[in-house]
């Protein structure tokens, strides 16, 4: 047999994808391990979401192909979402939905010519380097790492520019170190993306789970928005991970590029699940603000318990659900992570998985529930105690 496609072949599976589905096989065995790994909210969705989605299934049914743009009422409540909460000047004809995960590789193939590079934070999320090569864009990895509390300066940025640079990737509140981008940061890396004529995707997904700083979208400052695709999404702010829903804002000579994408891919996503979506955006703020002071709390659950792991360098995450230590024992974080699971009954995932500068991390998720938290920082203590 002929070999599959090189550029299939030439990336890793996800590993939190993997180690996620892995840890919830083996629960379901009955063994014992506590899930830190993958970033998945443990609350249900909200009733009056799931609510939405079982009425248009009862009383329309919305079983058939929408529009791939997206449903008008859900691109009105995004675009109204975006102009009053973030300050980009959206209209319904600047929206797509679709999942998060293929906003950005919508975004991605609609930029990326063969060759490109594509400027990314490195440590960053795990799919931004797979999806780049998928496209056959060149992955450029960027500093950001403890020195800079996980920022990606625009020094940094300057630095890594060449001819070939075509987009520079933002993620904050970050993923995996929950670093929340300063103002200044976005202007400065806004100043480049105007000067070498680049476009930025800027992936916003943690937008809410904020604890400290003011979230800035750069496609909102000055002469950004042409240049700029805002990726969101409902996974993490509305418990909605297995929905498969979200959106991606950008200018029309752009989206009019990008929709051609979705159409000769997914169609459109399924409307009893934009309708969801509706109900997400236009319903009460409570649950979410419940469950974002819920996410608070872990983090000091969380924290009070690593400090009493000795040989760690804790960076205070401002967002996300994840803390990324640094641990001082010479072990590879694979390979620790797997003794972790196997020795101290606990998934998290390497570091390295996010980057070469990874590496010698951990990354914990507290979207788990507290003695989860508790009990699987114990089980990492045990095991790096072992070890040192
Ligand atoms: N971006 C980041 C930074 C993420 O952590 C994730 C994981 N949920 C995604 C995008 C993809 O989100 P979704 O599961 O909604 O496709
Ligand atoms: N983004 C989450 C994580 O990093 C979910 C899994 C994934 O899509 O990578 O764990």
């Amino acid at each position: 047999m002929r070999p599959v496609a090189s550029r299939v072949k030439g990336i890793q599976p996800s590993p939190t994808v993997r180690l996620g589905t892995l840890t919830k096989d083996l629960q379901a065995k009955g063994e014992r391990v506590e899930n830190l790994s993958i970033g998945e909210p443990d609350f249900p969705t909200p009733a009056h979401i799931v609510e939405a989605a079982k009425r248009a299934l009862d009383d329309v049914p919305m079983t058939k192909y929408v529009s791939s743009m997206g449903l008008r009422d859900l691109r009105e409540a995004i675009a109204a979402k975006s102009r009053q909460e973030n300050g980009i000047p959206a209209d319904p004809d600047h929206v797509i939905v679709a999942p998060t995960k293929h906003c950005l590789f919508l975004a991605l193939t609609a930029l990326v010519e063969a060759g490109d590079e594509v400027l990314m934070p490195d440590p960053g999320w795990v799919s931004y380097e797979p999806m780049t090569r998928l496209v056959g864009g060149r992955p450029v990895p960027v500093p950001a790492a403890d020195e800079t509390g996980f920022v990606m300066t625009p020094e940094a940025v300057a630095e890594a520019i060449t001819p070939r640079t075509k987009v520079v990737l933002l993620n904050s509140p970050s993923n995996p170190a929950g670093a929340v981008f300063p103002e200044a940061t976005f202007r400065g890396i806004a100043d480049l993306c105007r000067d070498h004529d680049l476009y930025a995707i800027s992936d916003e997904i943690y937008e809410k789970i904020l604890y400290e700083g003011r979230h800035v979208s750069p496609a909102s400052l000055d002469g950004m928005f042409e240049r700029t695709v805002t990726v969101h999404g409902f996974s993490k702010t509305y418990a909605m991970t297995g929905w498969r829903l979200g959106w991606l804002v950008a200018d029309k000579p752009l989206v009019r590029e990008i929709v051609k994408v979705e159409e000769q891919t997914i169609t459109c996503v399924p409307g009893f699940i934009q309708k969801a979506g509706v109900a997400a955006l236009t319903g009460p703020t409570a649950p979410v603000e419940a469950m974002v002071a819920e996410f608070r709390a872990r983090r000091e659950v969380a924290m009070k318990e690593l400090s009493n792991v000795p040989g760690l360098e804790i960076h205070r995450p401002s967002g996300a659900f994840y803390l990324f230590p640094r641990y001082d024992a010479r072990i590879p974080s694979l390979d620790l992570s797997e003794r972790l699971l196997k020795e101290g009954h606990v998934a998290v995932t390497a570091g390295s998985a996010f980057g070469p500068a990874g590496e010698g991390h951990l990354r914990i998720s507290y979207a788990a529930s507290r003695d989860s938290i508790r009990n699987g920082i114990r089980g990492i203590g045990e095991v790096l105690g072992k070890i040192r």
